[in-house]
C-alpha cells in the first residue's frame, strides 16, 4: 500500500542518453491518493531499470507496490521496461486504443505499416532505391527494436478519461495515440513527447485503419494550441528537462511551424514533389535521417494543402504540389 497524499507526488527516472539528441529517457513514478503508479517506461536497458528500482527505494516503495503502468504513446523508447517490469510485477498496463496493435506489434498492422510507407514514398516522389533501402531499414528496425509488449491486461483510455486523479487528454501528432495526463489542482501535465524543451517532437507520419494517412502536422499543431487553454506550471517531458514555462514552450512550436510553413510554401511556386523539397532543404539529411525528414516534409505540404494554400495534381502516381496563387502569406 503507497502512502497517502493530497497533492500528486512526481519522481521523475531520468537517464541520461547518447541517443540521437534526445538527451535523456525520461519516466515517471506517481504517487496519488492510494495509487502508485508508472508513466512510460523508458529506455530497455539496465540503466532504467536500476533507475526505477532506486527511485522507488529512494521514496519509500519497492516494485510490489506499484499499481499500474500508463504510457503516453508507443514509441519503444517510452517501453522499455515493460516487459521486466510485468514479469516480476503483473499490472494493468494503460494505453490509447490506436497504441495496442503498436505495441503488441501485430502482424497484419505490420505488414500494412510496411505497404503503407511503400506508396507513401513512392507518392511523395522518392526514388526507388531510397525507398527500398527504407523499406529494408523499416523491417529489421522492427525485428531488432520493437520487442512486442506481452501482457494479458492491457486496458484502453482516451479523451475524458480520469485516472488516479489526472485527467486523459488526447494529444495526436507525435504520434497517432499519444495521450497527456493532467492534473488541475497543481496544474502539472506529463506530456511525454508532444512537448520536449531542447528539441522539437517530430510529427510522424502514420495510417488509419482503412489505409489513409495521418495529418500529422495539422494534428500536432491543433494538440499544441489546445494545451494553451489548461493552466499549467510545469510539464513533465519524455526527454530533457522538465518544462517549467510550458505556455512560452508551447508558442514557440507553434511560431516554428508557421514559419517552416512559409518557408516550404515558398518553395512551391513550381509544381514539385515532397522527396525534391525534402532534399533541397536537408541535403544530407535525406540520407542519413530519411524517414524523419520524409515526415516533417510531407506533414508540411499536408498541413499546407489542408489550409487551402497548396493544390496537388498527380502525375504517373506521384504528387506534385504548387501555391495556389493570390494567398496572402499568411496561415
Ligand atoms: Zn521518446
Amino acid at each position: 500500500m503507497a502512502i497517502k497524499v493530497k497533492a500528486p507526488a512526481i519522481y521523475p527516472v531520468i537517464q541520461e542518453t547518447n541517443y540521437s539528441n534526445l538527451r535523456s529517457f525520461n519516466f515517471y513514478i506517481v504517487n496519488y491518493d492510494d495509487a502508485l503508479f508508472l508513466v512510460d517506461a523508458g529506455y530497455d536497458n539496465e540503466a532504467c531499470w536500476n533507475g526505477l528500482n532506486d527511485a522507488l527505494k529512494k521514496n519509500g516503495f519497492s516494485l510490489k507496490d506499484l499499481d499500474a503502468i500508463l504510457i503516453t504513446h508507443h514509441h519503444y523508447d517510452h517501453l522499455g521496461i515493460i516487459n521486466r517490469l510485468l514479469a516480476e510485477h503483473p499490472i494493468p498496463l494503460y494505453c490509447h486504443p490506436l497504441a495496442i496493435p503498436r505495441i503488441t506489434r501485430d502482424k497484419d498492422f505490420l505488414s500494412e505499416r510496411v505497404r503503407f510507407f511503400n506508396k507513401l514514398y513512392l507518392t511523395s516522389g522518392c526514388d526507388e532505391a531510397h525507398v527500398n533501402h527504407e523499406l529494408k531499414r523499416l523491417r529489421e528496425y522492427m525485428e531488432s527494436m520493437e520487442k512486442p509488449i506481452v501482457h494479458d491486461d492491457i486496458r484502453a483510455i482516451g479523451e475524458g478519461d480520469e485516472i488516479f486523479g489526472f485527467q486523459v487528454l488526447e494529444v495526436p501528432g507525435h504520434s497517432i495515440d499519444h495521450l497527456a495526463f493532467y492534473h488541475e489542482g497543481t496544474r502539472e501535465m506529463l506530456v511525454g513527447d508532444h512537448m520536449i524543451q531542447h528539441i522539437s517532437s517530430n510529427a510522424i507520419i502514420d495510417f488509419h485503419k482503412n489505409g489513409t494517412k495521418t495529418l500529422s502536422l495539422v494534428q500536432y499543431e491543433k494538440s499544441l494550441r489546445r494545451l494553451l487553454a489548461y493552466p499549467l506550471d510545469v510539464a513533465y517531458s519524455g526527454h530533457g528537462e522538465l518544462i517549467n514555462d510550458p505556455h512560452g514552450l508551447l508558442k514557440q512550436k507553434l511560431s516554428r511551424i508557421e514559419k517552416k510553413g512559409e518557408l516550404i510554401l515558398q518553395m512551391l511556386n513550381k509544381p514539385r514533389t515532397p522527396a525534391w523539397v525534402a532534399q533541397q532543404i536537408y541535403k544530407d539529411r535525406y540520407e542519413t535521417a530519411f524517414s524523419l525528414v520524409m515526415s516533417e516534409i510531407i506533414g508540411h505540404i499536408d498541413r499546407l494543402e489542408y489550409y487551402g494554400k497548396v493544390q496537388k495534381k498527380a502525375d504517373n502516381g506521384v504528387f506534385y504540389y504548387e501555391r495556389k496563387p493570390f494567398h496572402r502569406n499568411r496561415l
